[in-house]
């Protein structure tokens, strides 16, 4: 069982152990698994559905830890964390205030306590 290495981009034969670890995620469409590389031994991520893959695998963070607390400004919205190919920001549906960075909606945060 032939694994690229997304660290090093060295292609190695994943051993029985990780062969194991490897089949298990498979039968359970995992995303992710952390093998340890035996070109470069760094315990590298790899998405046992495609362990050819240049790319590392990461955990896609589908909701911030800000995404449904309690607007600051106006009390009453929830703050929605909006993510999408062209931008990124925090923003009350109630009042309309948006956050461009984390920084300024925890200083929000922060100063309203
Ligand atoms: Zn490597
Ligand atoms: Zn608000």
């Amino acid at each position: 069982m032939k694994v690229r290495c997304p660290n090093c981009k060295e292609v190695f034969l994943a051993n029985d152990n990780q062969k194991n670890q490897l089949e298990n995620a498979i039968k359970k469409n995992q995303r992710l698994l952390m093998i340890e590389c035996s070109e470069c031994y760094k315990d590298v991520p790899i998405n046992p559905m495609d362990l050819m893959s240049y790319e590392p695998q990461k955990d896609k963070p589908t909701k911030d830890e800000f995404d449904g607390k309690n607007c600051p400004i106006c009390k009453d919205g929830i703050i929605s964390f909006i993510n999408n190919k062209e931008e990124k920001f925090w923003g009350c549906g109630d009042c309309g205030n948006v956050w461009q960075s984390r920084n300024d909606l925890i200083k929000e945060l922060k100063s309203n306590h």
